[in-house]
């Protein structure tokens, strides 16, 4: 929603709560086959991409997802080679995959070749591994990619996609998650982004319920600050196929946010994430 005096205002009716940030100028807009796609410039946190009126990125703060929707996964695989990310369209997870020398090859999946034009144009600085020759990107839908996937495809699965409404419902089903199950590795480990644990606390268990239900063995949930989605406060779930390892590999890449003590801290449970909700345990039958 812009305002008149050049505020942008994602607002969310379900929270009664909103997010404004402020605009000097319209750099693109257009309807793609798939989404309203717009990129703005702020005053104090860079540009900023909508997709359908929410927002994706800012220059500002993208960091901190992206290494968190990356460099945890890779550091607890104990020989990440073969990554696929599904969505991601902008980059900024497939740039920092990149940095992992043990990666041989990563798959960017998206569903809409214009985010990856527009964050090219406007977001270079996530595109820079666009080029490394380990890296291949492809533009269709994710789920029925990973159906398609040969048995035992990838190492990691990372499922970077928007919230889960439209063409992405799919990417939060069972079906998907029997999908990624089956194209991972025996050692192989699933990250998809899970929205606020304020928010959407059900989501997340929901989510990790049925990871279980088709056969990872361990579960778990990171948490992060990402202060321009709804709340401020982010997650990721992880699945594990054998089990969660024990401990994790420290690396040494250029980060920003992520390190061995952000590692260990973001998977600090909060007290009322323990608890199932009721309508969560009926739904469980409990
Ligand atoms: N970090 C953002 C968030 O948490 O909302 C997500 C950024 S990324 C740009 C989201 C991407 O998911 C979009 O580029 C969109 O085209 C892609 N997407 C949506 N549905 C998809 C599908 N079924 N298969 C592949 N990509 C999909």
């Amino acid at each position: 929603m812009l305002n008149s005096d050049n505020w942008f205002t994602e607002v969310y009716p379900d929270e009664g709560s909103a997010l404004s940030l402020e605009l000097t100028e319209k750099l693109h807009q257009e309807q793609t086959p798939w989404q309203k796609l717009e990129v703005y410039q702020t005053t104090k946190f860079g540009r900023l991409m909508l997709l359908d009126g929410c927002i994706m990125l800012t220059g500002r703060d993208n960091f901190i997802y992206h290494e968190m929707m990356t460099h945890p996964v890779l550091c607890t695989h104990p020989a990440p080679q073969k990554v696929l990310i599904i969505g991601g369209g902008d980059c900024g997870c497939l740039r920092e995959v990149l940095k992992h020398p043990e990666v041989r090859h990563a798959h960017q999946v998206d569903l809409d070749q214009r985010v990856t034009w527009a964050s090219e144009k406007f977001f270079p600085e996530l595109c820079e591994s666009n080029n490394d020759r380990r890296a291949s990107l492809s533009f269709t839908d994710g789920v029925a990619f990973i159906e398609q996937a040969e048995e035992g495809s990838y190492d990691i699965i990372i499922v970077d996609s928007v919230d889960p409404v439209g063409q992405a419902a799919r990417l939060y089903s069972k079906e998907f998650y029997q999908a990624c199950y089956a194209g991972l590795s025996e050692d192989g480990i699933l990250i998809a982004q899970s929205e606020s644990p304020l928010f959407h606390k059900d989501l997340i268990h929901s989510m990790q319920s049925r990871m279980a239900d088709v056969g990872f063995k361990d579960t778990t949930t990171l948490f992060f600050p990402q202060c321009t989605y709804p709340s401020g406060w982010w997650s990721a779930s992880m699945a594990f196929k054998a089990g969660k390892p024990l401990g994790f590999r420290t690396v040494d890449i250029e980060t920003e946010y992520y390190n061995n003590d952000i590692h260990q801290a973001a998977q600090a449970m909060p007290q009322f994430m323990r608890k199932v909700s009721r309508s969560e345990s009926t739904s469980k039958g409990e």
